[in-house]
């Protein structure tokens, strides 16, 4: 008989009668008499209950083949919790392949291990079915990416991971030369000047499923690698941009959910910015913000005179205790707000709050009208100006409505026409909201040097549920344009030559209109798994604070090996 003939979760009543050889885990033993036990053998379909000889030395985890034949289990001892609940494996040999140590956690998804314990022993926490899930799914939403992506002409293709700079604005990892001491690669925060240069050099049709390195601080949503799917593609629009990665992304969801895929949203930055206070709103609810300025506009009450008044309808919210009323006060200051105005609307249609008798009457019911407030509703103003009024209600209205991981459905939504820059730095100079090869508006672009902050670009982003999934542009190929947007972030010639001069005297040699996306796989599939942080669909992942406990990284270096590098270490203070 071969080593193994069927998977512990496919049994079922059919294979009543057949000899089969089972290997996996002992999932769980119990005793049944003096010399029976019931033994849960586990492999990734699922577990069956073996009955078996002897089992006393057989302990959890350990690791076993079976031998064996299916059969009913007795009337009255089914189990319809479990797909293998009617059958159980009888007249079982029993061979130890591997004995285990006792688990450091209970193989369960009934119980959540401390991560920090999960991470160590990552090899014993990927049994569990969660894991099992999200990592075969995320295997499937790769699949569904490629078959997407070769479906629409798109090849394949590597790029480096010993690079030089790359242009998204994070901080590089980099690699010291062993060869040219002193001198470091950086390791890539994305494959843009690759894919740039695979346009220019004709591919017309570039993607891979790129790992992308940042050094930044962690979050639940972010690692500092991940992937993302990265695509451009020569002589196509914004349009088209959209159409590729809608339809990837479409293919994805549809293998993870197992229905379509609607089409996707769209909205304008600024649009999103008024309604929502967000350049990544999460659609599957609404509370969005209202403008009040005009309601205002001849206020007596000094905290309104402001450039800017909104608010937001938290619904039921009226029973809101103080303390609860305070701490999103605390809340709203820690965003930036000078203070936060609450409004309750009470059973006459009227508002209680603490600074009613601050406003008129028209003023209150202006507000109750424009919120459209309804008894037991708690409203949320804020004045200031119009940036710190959308972005603190924007983190508000997430903080109150956002419904948890798994409701509300998928709701994917394309932000466009971002502003070319963010702001203006310290040094004076736009910030780019991208990277600086995205293309401006050509409706914009003689406004580029007077009023360099209302120009839109030629970028656009993917949102899921309230996380920005990956973002892209129209590519600047025309050198003229090039320069006036490095002259404008205060990158000279010779900077730029320095920094992207390959990409730059490659664009000398016949550069394509191109354009491209990328977005991240981690967060695509945390959030198709229903998981809070992407730490759960990834299979070897780092702690918050960047350590990978299972393999001790990052670790110290020994002398011979820095000396080589020609590195050295400050004395330890
Ligand atoms: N390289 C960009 C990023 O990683 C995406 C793009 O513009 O294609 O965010």
């Amino acid at each position: 008989m071969p080593m193994r003939t069927k998977y512990c979760g496919a049994l079922t009543a059919a294979d009543a009668g057949s000899e089969v050889a089972l290997c996996g885990w002992v999932a769980s033993r119990r005793e049944h008499g003096e010399h029976l036990a019931f033994v849960d053998l586990r492999d990734h379909t699922g577990v069956v209950q073996c009955v078996v000889d002897h089992a006393h030395d057989l302990r959890a985890e350990y690791v076993l083949r079976v031998t064996g034949t299916v059969r009913p289990r007795p009337p009255g001892t089914e189990n319809p919790s479990l797909a293998t609940g009617a059958v159980e494996v009888g007249d079982c040999e029993v061979e130890v392949l591997s004995a285990a140590e006792p688990p450091p956690f209970p193989v369960t998804d009934r119980m959540e291990a401390d991560e920090g314990v999960r991470l160590r022993h990552r090899y014993v926490d990927l049994r569990r079915d969660r894991m099992q899930r999200n990592l075969r799914l995320r295997a499937r939403v790769n699949a569904a990416l490629r078959r997407s992506m070769e479906d629409q002409g798109f090849l394949e293709v590597e790029t480096p991971v010993l690079i030089g700079s790359t242009p998204e604005g994070a901080r590089d990892f980099v690699v010291p030369s062993r060869f040219q001491p002193g001198s470091f690669y950086a390791l890539p925060q994305s494959p843009q000047l690759f894919k740039q240069l695979c346009m220019v050099g004709g591919l017309d049709r570039y993607y891979q499923i790129a790992r992308c390195l940042r050094d930044e601080d962690l979050r639940a949503d972010r690692q500092f690698e991940f992937m993302q799917l990265d695509a451009e593609a020569s002589f196509v629009d914004q349009e088209d941009v959209i159409s590729f990665m809608s339809q990837a992304v479409a293919a994805a969801t549809e293998v993870a959910t197992g229905g379509t895929c609607p089409e996707i949203e769209r909205i304008t930055w600024a649009e999103a910015m008024e309604r929502f206070g967000t350049d990544k709103p999460d659609l599957r609810f609404d509370m969005e913000l209202v403008d009040l300025t005009s309601a205002f506009a001849g206020t007596g009450f000094n905290a309104f005179r402001a450039p800017c008044v909104k608010g937001i309808r938290v619904p039921g919210g009226a029973d809101f205790s103080r303390a609860r009323l305070d701490r999103l006060t605390e809340q709203a200051k820690d965003y930036g707000a000078k203070g936060l105005v609450w409004m309750r609307a009470d059973e006459g249609g009227s508002l209680d709050s603490p600074v009613a008798r601050f406003l008129s009457e028209d003023e209150l019911s202006a507000t109750a009208l424009a919120l459209s407030a309804e008894p037991g509703d708690l409203l949320l103003l804020v004045a200031d100006k119009q940036a710190t009024v959308r972005r603190v209600l924007g983190l508000l209205r997430t903080e109150l409505g956002r419904p948890p991981v798994n409701e509300g459905g998928f709701r994917f939504l394309w932000v466009t026409a971002f502003p070319l820059f963010e702001g203006i730095g310290d040094d004076g100079r736009p910030i780019p909201a991208h990277h600086p090869f995205t293309m401006p508006d050509p409706e914009d672009l003689d406004r580029l040097e007077d009023d360099p902050l209302s120009v839109r670009s030629l970028a656009c982003d993917l949102v899921l549920n309230g996380w920005e999934l990956g973002s892209g542009s129209v590519r600047i190929h025309r050198p003229d344009v090039q320069q006036r947007v490095f002259s404008l972030l205060g990158l000279d010639a010779e900077e730029a030559k320095a920094r992207f001069g390959f990409l730059l005297d490659a664009f000398g040699y016949g550069a394509p209109p191109h354009a491209g996306f990328a977005f991240g796989i981690d967060r695509l599939v945390a959030l198709l798994a229903h998981e809070e942080t992407i730490r759960e669909v990834v299979a070897f992942p780092k702690t918050q604070s960047g350590a990978d406990p299972l393999t001790g990284a990052p670790s110290p270096l020994d002398a011979r090996r820095l000396a080589e590098l020609g590195l050295r270490l400050p004395p330890p203070s």
